[in-house]
């Protein structure tokens, strides 16, 4: 783990109280880096990972604290680099009640077999997965562009050991 992606994550922009990236008003942060390319991504100015600005997880995190809201890790992809993310998860979990959204263009099933997207994943409520598919666009899908992303009840899931979709009319 390099001492860099640890201590800081590379983020584009933070969005306060929107509604679009999970349940109810959130802090979105949107980090820069994606490798999954997908045909007609809303956002491939994210794609570059040396895009953005870094932030410190620690300033990060007060920024999250002064707004009385939920958190989505959005971009690009927060899984790309999960390092920053899982500090900072660590901490939201740590001191506050909030639930953490993670969107990403992974499945499930890649990121249980790879240590460090797990241990984000393990940190997280809920997880939007898999790539964008053109074809399978579908605008009336709640907080997902295509219909083979799934909203995953991640801690029910590793549960389980299976995937428990997560009920958004809750
Ligand atoms: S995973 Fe998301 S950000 Fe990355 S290319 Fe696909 S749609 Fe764009």
């Amino acid at each position: 783990m390099t001492e860099s992606f640890t201590n800081s994550i590379r983020i584009l922009d933070i969005k306060y109280g929107t509604s679009v990236d999970g349940i109810g008003l959130r802090t979105s942060l949107y980090c820069a880096g994606c490798e999954n390319h997908c045909i007609g991504c809303h956002n491939p100015q994210s794609w570059d990972e040396k895009g953005g600005e870094e932030i410190k997880v620690e300033d990060l995190f007060h920024l999250i604290l002064e707004a009385d809201m939920n958190i989505t890790f959005t971009g690009g992809d927060p899984m790309l680099h999960p390092e920053g993310f899982i500090a900072l998860a660590k901490m939201i979990k740590e001191h506050t009640s909030k639930t953490i959204w993670c969107y990403t263009g992974y499945c499930f099933e890649q990121i249980i077999q790879h240590p460090m997207r797990k241990a984000l994943l393990e940190l997280c409520d809920v997880l939007v997965d898999g790539p964008f598919i053109l074809e399978e666009q579908d605008f009336s899908l709640p907080f997902r562009g295509s219909k083979n992303q799934r909203i995953i009840d991640v801690q029910s899931s590793l549960k389980d050991s299976t995937i428990n979709l997560y009920n958004v009319s809750m």
